[in-house]
């Protein structure tokens, strides 16, 4: 047939002819000029080729200048989303939570330091009780820390002459609240030295098949302890996000009033990792000053500001040295900036300009608002995001703070905008972090800019997160990316290419023409 090509010549007329590839470019895909700004809805990532399984992609990822992810996922700071459970259980995944902070400087610090607390690998400064201690004693203290492998020591101090160690079997049928400790402690004990490595103590604890592993000097005296759990703990969750001493990572949010400062101080001392400055326009010179100082004061703390949707927001909180930034304004699912402010931007051409010129300056950027659904999160990355940010996405989960209630036959959790009335009227409106989010503490009307509701039952993230992980490798193995760094510079070389999402197609992409369905994401 004339004019038909011999088929074996596909690929060389193909690279012979073609000057380009299919689709557009990002440059031309964000030229917001011409276009008008764009949303993850807007448009969709071309195919590439695989040639690995979906296992081989790396999602680890720059969350700040100085600390690395093994999964692009931070839960929000917001009342309905983040409190320790869920930050720990963000933390053993990959990812990290920001603590919120509408509450007491203290409740959020306590809430750090259960994050801190929660996994171990030397735990240096154990919880030690004295021998005239009494069983009474420690069975409230198992009741308020939640573990009960207690060292004995002579001065009931760390460091401290180790006698011994209470577990919760020598006293789980132990009636008599008075005895004193010293005549039920377990006295024969595996220790090790305090000059063992993590390595090595943790070889000793396995082959002891003990609870615990106190680690002593050379005059016997307690200096650390080991956990059996954490061993466990560390094999269940081998992506866990750690600090060098194996505690999980741990975020939490501050305001930009002056009391904020104390606030900061008392989070730094629970161990605090990151901080995350939070404001709805990081533009100001609140923030300014406050990452100044941060930055000063707590040298190894990571500093993250925001929220900015454009570049010149960008650069002043980079001249002030942030370590990381937050792009967002309008764009989350219970908000209503946008509307009432008239101010923000869509949020895929936020997170593009955004990035592009932070990335100049080594300062990873988290797209904070607006994921719906795993497509977004790959979009997101796409756009030059180290990470995103999910409120609405985590809410409703087990791990999420609230209680269940029913409406309608359906189990549904509180989720509410950080800048809803019923947020700001918690506390005092002066100690109120959602007021301060908004400039709005001294107002004598709120302004709302967001709203409150409800969302379902999602399970535990422990399911749900796994979920997001494995829906983010397959959608880079599609784009025929192994990694995240690969992605993004495929991004910019204009390998990965990109096509606009018309209302139509974006119809054609959705579920249509069915009479009913259920959509189940996992199993
Ligand atoms: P990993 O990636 O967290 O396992 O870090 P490393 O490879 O540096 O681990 C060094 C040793 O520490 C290995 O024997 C790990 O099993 C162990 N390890 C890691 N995390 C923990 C922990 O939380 N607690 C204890 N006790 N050991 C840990
Ligand atoms: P226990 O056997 O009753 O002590 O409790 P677990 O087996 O559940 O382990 C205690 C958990 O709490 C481990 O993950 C520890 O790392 C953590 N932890 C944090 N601080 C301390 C502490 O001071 N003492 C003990 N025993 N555990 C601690
Ligand atoms: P989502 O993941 O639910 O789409 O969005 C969560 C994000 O919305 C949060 O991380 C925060 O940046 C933003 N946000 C939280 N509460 C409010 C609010 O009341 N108003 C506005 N404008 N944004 C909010």
């Amino acid at each position: 047939m004339a004019g038909i090509l011999d088929y074996k010549t596909a690929l060389e007329v193909l690279n012979s002819e073609y000057k380009t590839r299919d689709g557009i470019d990002v440059i031309t895909l964000m030229d917001s000029v011409t276009r008008g700004g764009l949303t993850y809805n807007d448009f969709l990532i071309l195919p590439g080729k695989i040639d690995f399984p979906s296992s081989d992609v790396s999602l680890e990822t720059k969350l700040t200048k100085k600390i690395t992810l093994r999964a692009p996922l931070v839960s929000s700071p917001m009342d309905t989303v983040t409190e320790s459970e869920m930050a720990i259980h963000m933390a053993l995944l990959g990812g990290i939570g920001i603590i919120q902070h509408n509450c007491s400087p203290d409740d959020q610090a306590e809430m750090v330091r259960k994050v801190k607390k929660y996994e171990n690998g030397f735990i240096s400064d154990p919880i030690v009780v004295a021998p005239t201690q009494t069983v009474g004693e420690i069975k409230k203290l198992k009741e308020s820390l939640g573990f009960a492998g207690f060292p004995v020591t002579e001065n009931g101090q760390v460091p401290g002459k180790l006698l011994g160690i209470v577990t919760s079997r020598d006293i789980q049928f132990h009636d008599n609240n008075d005895t004193p400790v010293s005549e039920i402690m377990t006295t024969d004990l595996v220790t090790a030295s305090g000059n063992v490595d993590l390595l090595e103590a943790n070889e000793v604890l396995r082959k002891s098949k003990k609870g615990k592993l106190p680690i002593v000097d050379a005059e016997s005296n307690l200096v650390a302890l080991l956990s059996r759990t954490d061993l466990q703990k560390n094999h269940n969750y081998p992506n866990a996000s750690k600090s060098k001493d194996k505690q999980l990572l741990c975020g939490a949010a501050i305001g930009t009033r002056p009391d904020d400062r104390d606030r900061l101080a008392k989070l730094v001392a629970a161990g605090l990792d990151v901080a995350v400055i939070d404001s709805s326009q990081g533009n100001s010179v609140f923030q300014i000053e406050l990452i100044k100082w941060a930055k000063a004061t707590f040298p190894e703390l990571e500093v993250i500001g925001g929220n900015v949707v454009t570049r010149e927001q960008a650069a002043e909180l980079i001249a002030a040295g942030v370590d990381g930034l937050r792009i967002g304004m309008g764009s989350g699912s219970i908000c209503i900036t946008q509307e009432v402010m008239a101010v923000g931007r869509p949020q895929g051409t936020a997170v593009y300009n955004v990035t592009q010129f932070a990335k100049r300056f080594g300062v990873p950027c988290i797209a904070d608002g607006g994921i719906q659904n795993i497509g977004h999160i790959t979009k997101a990355l796409a756009l030059g995001a180290s990470a995103v940010m999910m409120g609405g996405l985590l809410a409703g989960t087990t791990e999420s703070p609230g209680k269940y209630f029913y409406k309608n036959g359906q189990r549904l959790k509180t989720y509410r905008g950080m800048g809803s009335i019923e947020a700001m009227e918690k506390q005092g409106i002066n100690d109120n972090a959602a007021t301060s989010r908004y400039f709005s503490e001294s107002d004598s009307v709120f302004v709302a800019q967001g709203v409150s509701g409800s969302v379902l039952d999602k399970g535990s993230i422990t399911k749900f997160v796994p979920y997001l992980i494995s829906g983010l490798e397959h959608g880079l193995q599609d784009i025929g990316v192994k990694s995240i760094t690969q992605f993004q510079e495929s991004v910019s070389d204009g390998t990965v290419r990109f096509e606009f999402r018309s209302t139509s197609a974006q119809v054609e992409g959705g579920v249509h023409s069915l009479h009913s369905y259920e959509k189940r994401l996992h199993n």
